[in-house]
């Protein structure tokens, strides 16, 4: 029998992880939980927690475990765990399939389990992204849902940090960047915590070929590991993948880095030797919302909805996949929002290709153009921005909202800007009747 339990952080994880107890059984009285925003938690305050005499601790992923007092409470014996190592204790038969990368991981892991689905309208796909496992293991247990045959589970660094119990049986890694070294020592570090998603899997791990220092970091730290296991390898290249078995022209996805997630799908769906339909649910898989989504066609205009980009690297990455479908026409490119001081000069270089045009909106709209030196007009809300981008836009233009700045000017999130810019286009027809 667990308890009593300590909870520590209720965000979204730590919630389901007080439901995956209780589904174990455990009751309230036994669970204490913790957050350091007064009123999310029955405490905020350690000294509660440290009293608590716990016999373990849930932590969740966004606090460190090198946290002093939770070192403390190691030392006293209570045993450290997560919401994903409760969570396998529920596990029969399911198969995991972990996925994890700098970046890349949330489409990966949406796109698989797009794929999944076709096989096992059970599978479970979520983890970091989405549901949290433990919600998945909770309500198995309640009988509120069958058990997946399969599991699709984006695991972030920090969740592999902590994850002892989890086997799961093949794994992903997407891309390998520097990221979140707020919390590592090092680099190496950094690459060692998802590298651990190759000790936890038993037998296959996929690795993209263009995933940045991936291929590179492998080659200098692992490249012995080849000799001694062949076949635990797959190198996966989407320039290898036959057309007549996957047709990338086919991809609903937009921009050559998705088409290496799209790769990285392609082969654990032939790996698994899930049906033909599989490939048809990556082809027609449209993308996670706001993020290089394709929000709708009409007149020959493409509308891409990438609200998600607060980060000038993105938006370049944004205009080149707009480039990289090859449509006739002009790019029309919406950039705004409020300012985190972004080096706005870095979007010089998009007027190069001089096949796009400009609009700046928002609170950051003048800095943004003069430090960018971009030709455009400015405009004070994104609506008057959508409206002038619709009396230009010709048939076979691409109108991109990729702003590079936050939302929180004008909306509650990125998802409400998104979600306004598409709005505001659904009654649209196409450049030669509007009105
Ligand atoms: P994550 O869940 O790891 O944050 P996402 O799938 O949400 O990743 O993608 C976030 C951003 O990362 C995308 O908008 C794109 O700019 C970039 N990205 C995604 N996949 C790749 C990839 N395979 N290679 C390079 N960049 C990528």
């Amino acid at each position: 029998m667990i308890g009593p339990v300590v909870v520590l952080g209720m965000g979204k994880s730590g919630k389901a992880a007080v439901e995956l107890l209780k589904s174990f059984g455990l009751a309230q009285r036994d669970i204490l939980t913790f957050d350091d925003t007064p009123g999310l938690a029955d405490t905020s305050d350690v000294n509660t927690v440290l009293a608590f005499s716990a016999k373990l601790a849930v932590v969740s992923p966004g606090i460190p475990l090198a946290t002093p007092w939770i070192q403390s409470l190691k030392e006293s014996g209570v045993e450290i765990t997560s919401e994903i190592s409760l969570t396998t204790r529920m596990l029969k038969s399911e198969i995991l399939i972990g996925i994890t990368g700098s970046v890349g991981k949330s489409t990966t892991t949406a796109a698989l389990g797009a794929a999944a689905l076709v096989t096992d309208s059970n599978c479970f796909i979520g983890g970091n992204l989405g549901t949290p496992f433990s919600l998945y293991g909770a309500e198995v247990l309640m009988g509120k849902r069958p058990r997946a045959k399969f599991v699709i589970l984006e695991l972030s660094s920090f969740q592999l940090e902590n994850c002892g119990g989890l086997a799961l049986d093949s794994s992903l890694i997407t891309f390998l960047s520097p990221n979140h070294l707020e919390r590592y020592a090092d680099l190496q570090s950094y690459y060692e915590t998802k590298f651990k998603i190759d000790e936890i899997a038993r037998n296959r791990l996929f690795l993209n070929i263009n995933g940045g220092d991936l291929l590179g970091y492998f080659n200098k730290t692992r490249s012995n590991l080849i000799a001694s296991a062949p076949n635990r390898y797959t190198w996966v290249d989407k320039n290898r993948i036959p057309k007549d078995l996957f047709d990338f022209s086919r991809a609903s996805l937009i921009g050559p880095h998705n088409q290496d997630n799209l790769a990285l799908a392609f082969s654990v769906v032939q790996y698994y030797g899930w049906p033909k339909e599989s490939l048809e649910a990556l082809l027609s898989f449209p993308g996670l919302p706001h993020r290089l989504q394709r929000v709708k066609c009409a007149g020959e205009v493409l509308f891409v909805n990438d609200s998600k980009a607060t980060a000038l690297d993105s938006v370049i990455t944004a205009v080149e996949s707009c480039r990289h479908l090859k449509r006739p026409g002009k790019i029309h490119l919406l950039l705004g929002g409020r300012d985190k001081k972004l080096p706005w000069r870095d979007l010089s270089c998009l007027a190069q290709g001089s096949d796009c045009l400009f609009y700046f909106f928002g609170e950051c709209r003048e800095v943004a153009q003069k430090l960018s030196s971009l030709p455009g007009r400015t405009f004070p809300k994104l609506e008057f921005a959508v409206n002038e981008a619709l009396t230009q836009v010709k048939p076979g233009d691409t109108v991109l909202l990729s702003p590079g700045g936050t939302s929180r000017d004008e909306f509650r999130d990125f998802e409400e800007r998104g979600d306004v810019f598409s709005r505001l286009l659904s009654c649209w027809t196409g450049p030669n009747i509007q009105t």
